[in-house]
């Protein structure tokens, strides 16, 4: 499976997976459809699937459009965003499965961001190949989504679920915003040597006008402050023992940042 980011709107990516020997290619949260009908034309590959992960329009603004050249494409979404995902008609929860040629994503159930928030996780197929996860706006490289719909205790369990994939997995998040989490990051885990080099990293990449995704989720373990309300560094950065209150502590900085 080929995996083509195309960037879109001010910071948006959207994901085109590609089998090519099967003449098939499916989409992920595609916020406008040009891009993606180019990309397809350039592929030459007939759209079977569009997998949503939530209902914002920067993730599903293109859907219609698509399904106008593609009518036979199947439209994926969490259940409960029934009525809020033009043109859906899959409504998936935990641990449903969805094919995709010889692929089969294993969907997640993320709330946080939305209440009906997924992700879509490809497990690796073989040892020497990454896992592949599409979480929308619930992870970002070096940050989390906001909460618009959801608690803490809510966007907790939904990250620990990620927490728990392999290191060796790549995190396709749906925008760029890597150098001003990173930023953030600094101001309450600036002692922490791999974040301080991922920071230089990033700033020396985004001066290039390069992409940081996909990140490696392993990377996020070790420098995402929205994956270490368990660390004692961040507990006593916000002056809590507890690690939900740690989590929304964190988040409301960010907010404010
Ligand atoms: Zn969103
Ligand atoms: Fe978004």
């Amino acid at each position: 499976m080929q995996i083509y980011r195309l960037a879109v709107l001010s910071d948006n990516y959207v994901f085109v997976l590609h089998q090519p020997e099967m003449g098939i290619a499916a989409v992920v949260d595609p916020a406008v459809a040009e891009p993606v009908l180019r990309c397809l034309d350039q592929l030459d590959a007939e759209l079977v699937a569009i997998f949503n992960t939530h209902h914002h329009g920067d993730h599903v603004g293109g859907n219609l459009q698509l399904l106008r050249r593609f009518p036979q494409a199947i439209v994926y979404g969490g259940a409960g965003d029934r009525d809020r995902i033009p043109g859906q008609q899959v409504f998936l929860e935990e641990g449903d499965r969805v094919p995709f040629g010889h692929h089969t994503a294993q969907v997640l159930f993320v709330p946080g961001h939305t209440k009906a928030h997924i992700a879509y996780y490809f497990p690796p197929q073989s040892p020497e190949e990454p896992g592949e996860l599409f979480c929308g706006d619930t992870l970002f490289a070096g940050g989390c989504g906001r909460l618009f719909e959801g608690t803490p205790t809510q966007m907790v369990n939904s990250l620990s679920k990620i927490r728990s994939l392999p290191d060796a997995t790549r995190v396709w998040c749906a925008h760029e915003y890597t150098l001003n989490n990173l930023k953030f990051a600094m101001t309450v885990d600036g002692e922490n040597g791999v974040l301080r080099d991922r920071f230089t990293q990033v700033q020396a990449q985004r001066q290039r006008s390069e992409a940081t995704i996909p990140a490696w989720l392993g990377e996020e373990k070790a420098t995402n402050p929205f994956l270490g309300w368990d660390r004692l560094e961040l507990q006593t950065r916000v002056n809590s023992q507890d690690p939900i209150q740690t989590f929304a502590r964190l988040r409301g900085m960010k907010d404010q940042f």
